[in-house]
């Protein structure tokens, strides 16, 4: 079993108090997208798609198409065709953005999350509506908020509840064999003080549960577990990136 680490591109915000609400206004800030890939014997595994760099319009951005999660995934000799699983931790559009590249795959989306992400307030600018309209067809399996979902029923990928972020935020557990416990966050905890200093992430649902997870994600990280944020540049240079891959 192998997990794989994508950078796919960064962006240059002009504001770190987007992600950190309330505090460091003024202050700029660079934040990497991440995507996973986990090779494990029953199948290939996605986690998080990051942004479709070929059709983003976002000057933002920093970016090239070599850094779309199809690409890196053939560099390495994997098919997009082959993926058997596309866990989604949330559906804002930079861990979305690729869906459809997948379009074999079964995707695991929390049933609010979905239905959130199909009728959005109109203030959330997380979401992209066209986008989102797109992945319409794909297969789904929409496990329920409170529960745990155990992708291989083998405990080493187990996706749970991080709610806050948004209405159906999820987490991924991924348990290997020498590497140990790795969590993969996605934007339950978007950049390090997030989880250091118990800030909600921006773009916050509801801030309550949000704290919540971060809980749980600090008990885990007590526990011995590698957390992984969702956006926190300095974290990049602690882990191994693919071609590296954590077995
Ligand atoms: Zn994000």
């Amino acid at each position: 079993m192998k997990l794989y680490v994508f950078e796919g591109g960064r962006a240059h915000l002009p504001d770190l108090s987007h992600l950190t609400p309330d505090r460091n206004f003024g202050i700029s800030v660079t934040i990497p997208f991440l995507m996973f890939l986990i090779d494990h014997p029953k199948g290939l595994v996605v986690v998080d798609t990051g942004v479709d760099i070929d059709t983003a319009e976002d000057p933002l951005l920093e970016a090239t198409p070599e850094h779309r999660i199809d690409r890196q995934m053939r560099r390495l000799g994997y098919e997009p065709n082959d993926v058997k699983y596309v866990v989604l931790s949330h559906l804002h559009v930079d861990h979305m953005g690729c869906a459809t590249l997948f379009p074999n795959a079964t995707f695991v989306v929390r049933r609010s999350e979905l239905r959130a992400a199909w009728w959005p307030e109109p203030y959330d600018r997380g979401y992209d509506f066209d986008g989102i309209l797109q992945m319409r067809n794909l297969k789904y399996l929409q496990p329920p908020d409170n529960e745990t979902f155990d992708v291989f029923e083998d405990g080493s990928i187990v996706c749970f509840d991080t709610r806050g972020h948004t209405e159906g935020h999820q987490s991924v557990l991924v348990n290997l064999p020498k590497s140990g416990r790795v969590v993969l966050t996605g934007d339950a905890v978007q950049v390090a003080q997030n989880f250091t200093d118990k800030v909600p992430p921006g773009l916050c649902w509801n801030s309550q549960l949000a704290v919540q997870a971060i809980d749980k994600l600090q008990h885990l990280q007590m526990e011995g577990a590698l957390i992984i944020f969702g956006h926190e540049l300095s974290q990049l240079e602690d882990l191994t990136l693919a071609p590296g891959y954590y077995d």
